[in-house]
């Protein structure tokens, strides 16, 4: 089973939001998790002091762990603005350029999606950072994609149109497909839906976040899937958002015990790739997946 780990990027700092109405939300969000117990006082002190320090990602954290566990993450940054995502290319630029210089990969998180000519422009002002072609894509939010996918099965042209090869919005146990002209890579495991149970907070405990992901891998193994996706929001990487970055951890740490292969998601398009052209007898001879 090869698995990729991948990460949006949704915010940087907390002054980017004053046109929005992101900080009032995630105050709320931690009152209520901390007053539920779901959260501890303590983490709601800590995400205080982040709000203090103008500090929203958790970028450089997460770079280090993940090289230091062998994980290619492939992380998705904006060029757009909207739905409470809100700091823009030129804030993005360094941070894009530290993914990089560890030959991460880097894909849009793209909040456009129904106006070619604006995609195109956000993938534009993406390449112009990374100074080679975006391959995939995510829409934030990706809540706001349904988990049948049909707004996958809509839209999916439009970003073949702009260049993508993949796209990563759907929520199943199910292998990558081709959809509307690129490969769609559904998304097994996500923070939101572990950690949070038809709610807009978080309401599940470390150890039911851990055995309902352990139920989701089990699904993954019993369907025989090939390739898979985890979603990690880099922001969520820091005790303020215990026990979420513990879950994280952990999550990485059970998926090299399953001895499940860490890869990108552009190596898994290349596979896909491989794989399509290759001919029938080659594809049955047990080439190594
Ligand atoms: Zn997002």
């Amino acid at each position: 089973m090869k698995v990729v780990v991948s990460h949006d990027v949704d915010h940087l700092t907390f002054a980017e939001h004053w046109r929005d109405a992101a900080v009032p939300k995630f105050l709320l969000r931690g009152v209520v998790e901390a007053v539920r117990g779901s959260s501890s006082g303590r983490a709601l002190m800590r995400k205080l002091r982040r709000l203090a320090a103008n500090r929203a990602h958790n970028l450089e954290a997460l770079l280090a762990f993940n090289r230091e566990h062998g994980v290619p993450a492939t992380f998705f940054f904006a060029t757009g603005r909207g739905r409470d995502l809100a700091y823009g290319p030129r804030r993005a630029r360094p941070w894009i350029a530290r993914v990089l210089e560890q030959g991460l990969e880097v894909g849009l998180h793209a909040i456009a999606f129904d106006r070619p000519e604006r995609i195109r422009w956000e993938r534009q002002r993406l390449e112009e950072i990374t100074g080679s072609p975006v391959l995939g894509v995510r829409l934030h939010n990706v809540g706001m994609v349904d988990n049948a996918g049909r707004l996958t099965d809509a839209y999916a042209p439009l970003f073949a149109q702009a260049g993508f090869a993949y796209c990563s919005n759907t929520y199943g146990v199910r292998d990558p497909y081709r959809v509307g002209g690129l490969w769609e890579l559904p998304i097994l495991i996500t923070d939101g839906y572990t950690f949070r149970n038809n709610s807009r907070v978080v309401n599940r405990t470390l150890r039911q976040a851990q055995e309902f992901t352990l139920a989701r891998l089990g699904q993954a193994e019993a369907a025989g899937l090939h390739h898979v996706s985890v979603l990690f929001h880099d922001v969520y990487f820091d005790p303020a958002f215990d026990p979420l970055d513990r879950w994280y951890r952990w999550l990485i740490q059970e998926l090299h015990r399953r001895r499940w292969e860490f890869c990108s998601c552009r190596d898994v398009v290349a596979h896909l790739e491989k794989d399509a052209v290759a001919p029938p007898a080659a594809a049955a001879s047990g080439e190594q997946r």
